[in-house]
């Protein structure tokens, strides 16, 4: 048996269990075995959250900038408490480790604190007007946010998606991935604990499309805010369009990175692969496509697999794992397809290639080299531990390579010629760049994509401003 929590939603301030509700079953994906049933909202759920959440948002927009940060403070606090605890649901119901869990919680304490001091920087301004005029910009909470969080980071993407909206003064109804639900509660308890009412943060959850469709389809919800596939997000700011919701999405990525022969090659194998490895890959700034100069390939080729090789796979909750199991049998089952298809389109494989064992959902690190581009691996996110290493002749084929996809989330480059850092800050199509550093985000950095990887920003100042609308007065 294991401590996993009860689930339930959380609509108004009460928990709602499963009752006659249908259920979906959360499984431990190190072992398989379930460990929890979630309720899945009814159609009069979602509409009493929608009530709810029009409730909430007449109350929390005229809160002050002291009370929502006492709420943000307050939960940055109570999570550092129960930082053991929260991480070690994600472990269970997500498969990382608990030392990246753990890791998890901390950032999300960090946003949380950010947040609290940013709501006393919502400026607005005053325009220049003749004596007697006054025209004055301010900045508004946008309204009921519809906010949609996936599983890879179960604590750090509702902890985004609930704190931006508090923030600015919006109401939020979250749905959190159906396979990891007790972080997403654990840390909505958090804020409820220090004081949030009830109605300005819920938690539903249910059959994605369903769900979706239903709140979007609400004059209610003023916003959307999706973290996931690019597919799904095209799919649902099309249904936002319908209304001119606001949209803040945060999409794929296929991490570009570029390792110049002027490198220092061991410091560059030391922080990749580990960052290669990071939550078994799943995560959108994943570095993936390893662009590296003729020079220095082979070996960049042998220090990458000998690392990646020597790895220790296992079950999060295992202090010396390094990689955890992924976190659901679908993305196995998608990584085997993609390995294999790009072994048939002849790409060469270093080490990894198969699943580990035949309980849980273990898969070995993977490297490929030589991967034709034609191949879906090279195109398609991958979204787990393969690492895709190809040699190119010079600066300009490596820029080329890394502009090549549609998508644009973050990019890494590592070399120490100054002026090349220059030229790639400039060239490279992304919205995250880091240059000799994988470190690319931070509680006060905003974090998002370009072209299909999607718009709009969380974190920083821009997290919040993504739920603020612009309103000018002019009074003569
Ligand atoms: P998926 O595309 O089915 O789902 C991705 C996320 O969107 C999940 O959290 C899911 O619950 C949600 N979702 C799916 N359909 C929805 C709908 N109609 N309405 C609202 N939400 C919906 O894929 P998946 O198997 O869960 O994940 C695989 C792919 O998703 C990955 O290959 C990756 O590209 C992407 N993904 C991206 C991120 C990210 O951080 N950007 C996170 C998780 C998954």
């Amino acid at each position: 048996m294991t401590d996993y929590p009860d689930l339930y939603l959380m609509i108004a301030g009460e928990r709602v269990p499963a009752g006659p509700r249908d259920t979906h079953t959360v499984r431990n994906p190190a072992t398989g075995e379930a460990i929890g049933e979630l309720p899945l909202a009814t159609a009069a759920d979602l509409d009493r959250a929608l009530e709810a959440a029009a409730r909430g948002f007449a109350r929390w927009r005229r809160s002050t900038p002291h009370e929502r940060a006492a709420v943000l403070n307050g939960a940055a606090r109570l999570m550092r408490e129960r930082s053991e605890q929260i991480a070690r649901i994600a472990v269970l119901e997500q498969g990382k480790t608990q030392a990246e869990a753990r890791i998890e919680v901390a950032m999300n304490v960090g946003l949380f604190e950010f947040y609290a001091g940013e709501v006393f920087r919502l400026y607005g301004r005053a325009l220049v007007r003749p004596e007697g005029f006054r025209s004055t910009v301010t900045h508004e909470p946008v309204g009921p946010v519809a906010a949609f969080a996936p599983w890879n980071f179960p604590i750090g993407n509702p902890g985004r998606k609930l704190g931006a909206p508090i923030a600015a003064g919006c109401s939020v109804i979250m749905k959190a991935a159906e396979e990891t639900p007790a972080s997403a509660l654990a840390v909505l308890q958090c804020l409820y604990d220090a004081g949030l009412p009830g109605e300005v943060a819920q938690a539903v959850f249910g059959v994605p499309d369903i769900v979706s469709r239903h709140l979007l389809a609400s004059p209610v919800i003023r916003k959307l805010s999706f973290t996931g596939s690019t597919v799904v997000g095209r799919h649902l700011a099309r249904l936002a369009a319908e209304d001119f919701k606001r949209t803040t999405m945060e999409l794929g990525g296929h991490g570009p990175v570029l390792v110049f022969a002027d490198c220092d090659l061991e410091r560059v194998l030391d922080t990749v692969v580990t960052h290669k490895y990071r939550n078994a890959g799943q995560v959108c700034v994943s570095p993936t496509r390893f662009i590296v100069e003729a020079p220095i390939f082979d070996a960049f080729r042998a220090g990458f697999t000998e690392r990646a090789a020597a790895l220790r796979v296992g079950p999060g909750l295992d202090p010396q794992s390094q990689v955890g199991p992924l976190a659901n049998a679908r993305r196995v089952e998608a990584i085997d397809a993609l390995i294999a298809r790009a072994l048939a389109d002849g790409a060469h494989l270093l080490t990894g290639g198969e699943r580990l064992g035949n309980r849980g959902n273990f898969y070995l690190p993977t490297v490929l080299a030589d991967t034709p581009l034609t191949s879906p691996i090279m195109n398609e996110e991958p979204f787990g531990p393969v690492a895709l290493l190809n040699a190119y002749d010079d600066e300009a084929a490596m820029i080329a390579e890394a502009n090549r996809l549609p998508y644009g989330l973050a990019a890494y480059a590592w070399t120490q010629d100054a002026a090349r850092q220059k030229r790639l800050a400039s060239a490279i199509e992304t919205g995250m760049l880091g240059i000799n550093t994988t470190m690319i985000g931070g509680a006060d950095s905003p974090f998002g994509g370009v072209k299909w990887s999607g718009h709009g920003h969380e974190d920083g100042p821009e997290g919040v401003q993504a739920c603020l609308v612009t309103k000018a007065v002019h009074e003569g």
